[in-house]
């Protein structure tokens, strides 16, 4: 059977790339598992993309924000009717598991539901003039043409919390997808068109970053840019865009810490690691990699840790029972390993996993054990860089104030929890933890449309993502002076 060629979604319609080149997308639990081949676009692609975009901005901000939103109540609808079909493509392109991928994809419907719904409210505020008879208010306009830039470990949900806001925003979209996974995004281009949203106001280009993401990125007419992805990537791109005056927001790694005191409730906290470490293979940004235990409890949730690492059913995602995909290349696959040579080579020691799977049909896949390390240094490399993969560093605390103190000490700050019966302790932490998301009694994982979603330090730079804030960011305020007395002379002295 012929493999599927995906092309370019541009100016409405699906178009070959110019370059004439494509590469393949694999399925990383059965490299034999080939699912389609998509476009390696150039200059003229990225190009085509804006000169769409760009035509396309004079109606599409002129269309009331209800209007717009409702594109994307339909594009819910349709997509509704495909999650199953959406999340297997998933689970195929990505390695995550059957039920993860569903998730994701119902995270992303609840995307769409909920900024369908901001079109209704996209609102400035009306504030008091120091002058009678002014009116003084605040509308919300779009920014223009942007370009989204987004990364593989969850290739439908950020695809959509970053263009869903953009869209009713007022933007034009030109979006490129990791080339690892473009089907998934594909998919939410489809139930777009059908949808039957005006040519050129939605794009999307594949490519790889290095070439075509870096063209979209620079290009003068993106009036904002919305980037996840690695800390290095978005650095760069932050300050390239910074150069040219367009407004950014990158949401990048982390290293996030669970820390766990003597009072916490043992099965509570092995089950919140659990899936905060080994679930999507440890390949979220939001993914336990670091556990901060006191002194009491620490052997016993090691022990515990370390029988649940082991049973943890690792596979193909779409066969049943399978709890732990493989890493999603084989570049994040040397990378796992790497991190767990050098972890060893650092002194830590290794309580379970480790080792690369390649028993029967696991050698087609890219596929490591989850692996727990006690006794990590604080300032070595496992403490402190993001592995990205199913690679647990366990920390020993003395005390509360040690605790907070380890779970503080790194570059990056996206999500923290703390598992206690204290609410005391629990308060503490919530003030102290230097993060964008914290949790008490819960995994490092998850998030609602509704709500803000984000890091600081390293992790983030520029708005909050999901929620009204995720929208604000594609819009600049414009302030309106209206004298409604018609025949003032003299000028506000402010
Ligand atoms: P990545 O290598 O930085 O790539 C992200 C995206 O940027 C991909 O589409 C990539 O293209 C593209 N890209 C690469 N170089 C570029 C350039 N010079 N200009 C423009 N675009 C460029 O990240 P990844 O490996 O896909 O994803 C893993 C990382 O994402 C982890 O660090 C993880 O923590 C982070 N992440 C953060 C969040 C968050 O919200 N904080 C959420 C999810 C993931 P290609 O790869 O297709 O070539
Ligand atoms: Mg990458």
């Amino acid at each position: 059977m012929a493999i599927e060629r995906i092309g370019n979604f541009i100016d409405g319609a699906w178009v070959p790339p110019t370059t004439g080149e494509y590469a393949p997308n694999v399925n990383p639990a059965d490299t034999n598992d080939v699912l389609a081949e998509a476009p390696l676009s150039g200059s003229d692609d990225a190009k085509a993309a804006f000169d769409a975009a760009e035509r396309a901005f004079p109606s599409w901000r002129a269309t009331p924000p209800p209007k717009r939103a409702r594109y994307i109540a339909r594009a819910f609808t349709i997509l509704t009717s495909r999650l199953d079909e959406v999340a297997r493509a998933m689970c195929r392109e990505e390695g995550k598991v059957l039920s993860e991928a569903k998730g994701e994809v119902q995270k992303g419907l609840n995307l769409l539901e909920f900024y369908a719904g901001e079109g209704f409210r996209l609102h400035g505020k009306t504030l008091p003039s120091e002058m009678a008879r002014t009116l003084t208010y605040t509308l919300r306009e779009p920014v223009g043409p942007v370009a989204l830039v987004s990364p593989w470990n969850f290739p439908f949900a950020i695809p959509v919390w970053k263009s869903a806001p953009a869209l009713v925003a007022g933007c034009p979209v030109v979006l490129k997808p990791a080339q690892l996974t473009p089907l998934s995004a594909k998919l939410m281009a489809d139930a777009y068109q059908e949808a039957g949203l005006p040519r050129g106001v939605f794009n999307l280009v594949y490519g790889r970053g290095s070439t075509v993401g870096r063209l979209l990125v620079d290009d003068e007419r993106a009036r904002a840019v919305s980037f996840t992805g690695s800390n290095e990537i978005g650095i760069d791109i932050y300050t390239r865009a910074a150069r040219r005056g367009a407004r950014v927001t990158c949401e990048m790694g982390g290293k996030n810490p669970v820390v766990v005191l003597d009072d916490a409730d043992l099965d509570l906290a092995v089950e919140g690691i659990v899936a905060g470490a080994f679930g999507s293979t440890g390949q979220r940004c939001t993914a336990t990699s670091r556990l901060i235990v006191t002194g009491g409890i620490h052997d016993a949730l090691v022990e515990r840790l370390k029988s649940r690492a082991r049973a943890l059913k690792v596979g193909n995602g779409l066969e049943p029972g399978v709890e732990m995909g493989p890493a999603v290349d084989q570049v994040q696959l040397a990378q796992d390993l790497a991190a767990i040579e050098q972890a060893q080579g650092d002194g830590a020691k290794l309580e379970t996993g480790g080792r690369r799977l390649t028993e029967g049909a696991l050698q087609r896949g890219f596929f490591v054990e989850p692996t727990v390390f006690t006794q990590v240094t604080p300032g070595s490399a496992l403490a402190q860089e993001e592995v990205f993969g199913p690679v647990l560093a366990v920390l020993k605390a003395g005390s509360f104030d040690e605790a907070l103190a380890l779970a503080n000490n790194v570059r990056y700050g996206l999500a923290s929890s703390i598992y206690t019966r204290s609410a005391n302790a629990a308060m503490r932490f919530i003030e102290g933890s230097e993060v964008g998301m914290v949790h008490v009694n819960q995994a490092t994982v998850g998030g609602e449309a509704q709500l803000p979603f984000g890091g600081v330090k390293k992790t983030g730079v520029g708005e909050k993502e999901m929620a009204e804030e995720g929208l604000n960011f594609f819009t600049h305020l414009k302030t309106v002076f209206f004298d409604y007395t018609g025949s003032r002379r003299e000028t506000n002295i402010y």
